[in-house]
């Protein structure tokens, strides 16, 4: 109860300036069709990640119809971007976003499943933003770790899964499996000999890691 009025709290701050957003339809729109984009919050943290950080290359997984590819496009002109959507329909939607949005030269859109792809991406990343299938994070990290660049990012979405990672106990029995990877997930990440992680109870769930420099 008392998180939800900070919740709401924050969102509203957030909404005051909302009529100067680029992105206000896309937002209403995405969120009117249930597409399941970042909550107005991790938007915030992300775009403060960026004005840090200055990314030259950012790597997304998990596209959707490209809202938050269309974050990071926009908070940071001077960055590439490579983002994976497996979903025919919503790669299209984000390729015809990025046209709107005049992005479609920084973005490019690789469709299929990112297990596949990112095995064959050569390129290294100052930041790569993690929000796809819950189930998959082990795998998409293990693929990615490598091709991160000392002192670069990699920020995880949902990772506490609606608050169910700590509170087992509202699990219904397919669900299980996917607590299990995330909170093994969690463990790898604070525990990472070459990782600084933060957790937030932000959204579903943003962790925030950072590569070590040596
Ligand atoms: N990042 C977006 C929302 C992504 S929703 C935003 O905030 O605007 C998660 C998306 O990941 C869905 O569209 C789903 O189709 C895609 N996805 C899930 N697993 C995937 C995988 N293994 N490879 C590629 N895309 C995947
Ligand atoms: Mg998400």
């Amino acid at each position: 109860m008392e998180i939800d009025k900070t919740k709401e709290y924050i969102d509203g701050l957030y909404s005051d300036k909302l009529v100067d957003d680029q992105l206000f339809m896309l937002r209403k729109e995405a969120e009117e069709a249930n597409i399941p984009i970042i909550s107005k919050q991790v938007e915030a943290v992300l775009k403060v990640l960026i004005k840090i950080k200055k990314p030259k290359k950012i790597l997304e997984v998990g596209a959707a119809v490209g809202y938050s590819t269309l974050v990071f496009a926009l908070a940071s002109p001077q960055s590439q971007i490579i983002t994976i959507e497996r979903d025919t329909a919503r790669a299209q939607q984000a390729r015809e976003n990025f046209k709107r949005y005049n992005c479609q030269n920084q973005i490019s859109l690789i469709e299929g499943d990112a297990l596949d792809i990112l095995p064959e991406l050569t390129e290294s990343f100052d930041l790569v933003f993690i929000d796809a299938a819950k189930g998959q994070y082990n795998r998409f990290f293990d693929f990615i770790y490598e091709q991160v660049r000392p002192a670069g990012l990699i920020v995880s979405d949902n990772v506490l899964y609606r608050g169910m990672i700590a509170n087992p106990e509202r699990l219904v029995r397919r669900q299980k499996t996917i607590f299990k990877r995330l909170r093994s997930y969690l463990s790898m990440l604070t525990s990472h000999s070459n990782l600084e992680t933060a957790v937030l109870p932000v959204g579903e769930g943003l962790a925030i890691s950072v590569k070590e420099e040596g």
